[in-house]
């Protein structure tokens, strides 16, 4: 039930091999990878490609989180749709009219999923973008998004996202880890996928730390569902 999150820091000298070593060790432990512009800006769509060839039977999110007007994003699925993601995620602030609206279009013709951030896992959500996780819900419907994202970090918001909108939607969940948030948490209070990834991908044995990651998440869940 984990994402891994694939955002290299600088300090890596060979993307390449950094990108192999963590796929190849943690493949068959997760359920799909998650792209986002560091890797972008250190590799261009080329790394985007790589994870693709090298992972072809897990999940690829972009999440680019896209904040433009309708036509611009579009413009940047139909370069996104040459990569292979099966996925994308967009702020849902910037509204339907002229720009989900259309994005939405564009990914159903190009048979890429919509993700969209309804809440985030930093503390500044809470300042303008929790006010309005409610409106952003029912955004869900009108765009026909497959999925969401809600911090694991504040999981009383997974909870009410799960209530209102039943099991039609995924609802994936950074925050674990690095940010604070206990494995399986997130899980417990209603979502689908864990996105995890400088916890594991700073480790110096990736595998290891995911096993030791995944078996937290394990007994979490139990321990909730027993509650
Ligand atoms: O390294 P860490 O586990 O904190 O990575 C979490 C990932 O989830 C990062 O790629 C971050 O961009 C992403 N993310 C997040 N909060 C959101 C949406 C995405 O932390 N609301």
């Amino acid at each position: 039930m984990i994402i891994l999150a694939l955002d290299p820091g600088a300090y890596i000298e060979d993307l390449d091999e950094w990108l192999s070593k963590i796929i190849d060790e943690t493949k068959d432990l997760v359920v799909g990878y998650k792209v986002g512009l560091p890797l972008l800006i250190a590799g261009g769509l080329e790394a985007y490609r790589t994870v693709r060839e090298k992972a072809p039977n897990n999940l690829l999110i972009a999440d680019l989180k896209f904040a433009d007007v309708g036509d611009i994003m579009s413009m940047s699925i139909d370069h996104l749709s040459k990569t292979g993601v099966d996925a994308v995620i967009a702020h849902s602030f910037i509204g339907y009219k002229d720009a989900l609206d259309k994005l939405s279009m564009k990914c159903f013709e190009r048979n890429i999923k919509l993700i969209l951030v309804i809440s985030m896992s930093h503390r500044g959500s809470e300042e303008y973008i929790d006010r309005h996780v409610n409106e952003f819900i029912e955004l869900t419907d009108k765009t026909g998004a497959w999925g969401v994202v809600a911090p694991a970090t504040r999981p009383e918001i997974i909870k009410n996202i799960r209530e209102r909108i039943g099991d039609r939607i995924k609802i994936f969940s950074p925050g674990i880890g690095f940010q604070g948030a206990e494995p399986g948490t997130a899980i417990c209070h209603g979502a689908d996928y864990e996105i995890i990834g400088r916890a594991v991908t700073t480790s110096s044995n990736p595998r290891e730390r995911l096993l030791e990651i995944l078996e937290v998440q394990r007994e979490v869940i139990e321990r909730c569902k027993r509650s």
